[in-house]
């Protein structure tokens, strides 16, 4: 799985290692992997990242000719790094795309048709107008956060993962933040009181950034000897936990579904009305 939190670290961990790199070679073994079909090595190879960027759900490489080279990492997707030589505890042939810089490479697996694209700042723009602000970005205060729901008839998992409405959550943090926030998935957001908005806009923040901190869930490490990656997985506390006790209040987290996708949540302290009403009750933990 691949969230805002993974790419966060993806993003940091590559741009401290090859920003600055020259693209030396790049190898595609993926059919229609660019968008419009433009595999335009020519205008990549030979070119040195300056910088790197995430936006939603993508990676952003700026190039010295000024174009942008965006991959795009859905749910499924991965990313590694390694030398050039033979021994590989990755198989660059399964790779979608392997970007070289002089011994090294960046292979990325499990990228689909219209996931990578070299673009104009300006497509790059209007491109990402398609989605929603980032989580994180100090911009995004309570009000705009709450105005971006608004008129959304949907349960709250479904609005969550929506990269309409904000970008960079999926099924994992979707569940994540539902938990910290101690409201239902399948709550319609039309029915979220005020308090309720500051419970779940306070706990966007904290579950993105607690992640970030505990380097995300990713399965996979960046690179031999990443100890990073990964580190918040086990501190998951109900997604993929169907059946286990909760660790605030003791109740069992339960697997559902919330429209079409699996959820989980505790049974006990994310029912409706078994949070706090008001500010006078006790404080959680
Ligand atoms: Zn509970």
């Amino acid at each position: 799985m691949q969230e805002l939190p993974e790419l966060d670290i993806y993003r940091a961990m590559i741009a401290e290692r090859f920003a600055g790199a020259q693209i030396t070679g790049m190898t595609i073994h993926s059919d229609q992997l660019f968008q419009d079909g433009q595999a335009s090595e020519q205008d990549i190879v030979g070119q040195t990242i300056w910088f790197v960027e995430r936006r939603a759900q993508h990676l952003i490489f700026h190039l010295d000719n000024g174009k942008r080279l965006l991959i795009h990492l859905s749910e499924g997707a991965n990313v590694y790094s390694s030398s050039v030589s033979p021994e590989e505890t990755e198989d660059p042939s399964q790779a979608s795309i392997v970007i070289r810089f002089g011994e090294r490479q960046l292979a990325f697996y499990g990228l689909r048709a219209g996931d990578a694209a070299l673009m104009s700042v300006k497509s790059l723009e209007a491109y990402m107008k398609e989605f929603g602000p980032d989580p994180l970005d100090k911009r995004l205060t309570l009000n705009r956060f709450i105005e971006r729901f608004a008129k959304k008839r949907s349960a709250l998992k479904t609005a969550l993962i929506d990269d309409r409405i904000i970008s960079g959550i999926g099924t994992v943090y979707s569940d994540e933040i539902a938990f910290e926030a101690r409201l239902r998935p399948e709550v319609k957001v039309s029915s979220l009181n005020q308090e309720e908005w500051e419970r779940l806009y306070a706990a966007v923040g904290t579950v993105l950034r607690d992640s970030i901190t505990h380097g995300g869930a990713a399965s996979k490490p960046l690179f031999e000897g990443d100890i990073l990656t990964g580190g918040y997985a086990e501190r998951l506390r109900v997604y993929n936990r169907d059946g286990h006790a909760c660790e605030r209040c003791g109740g069992t987290v339960r697997k559902l579904t919330v429209g079409g996708r699996k959820a989980y949540a505790c049974d006990t302290c994310q029912e409706a009305g078994a949070a706090p009403s008001s500010r006078d009750n006790a404080e959680p933990n």
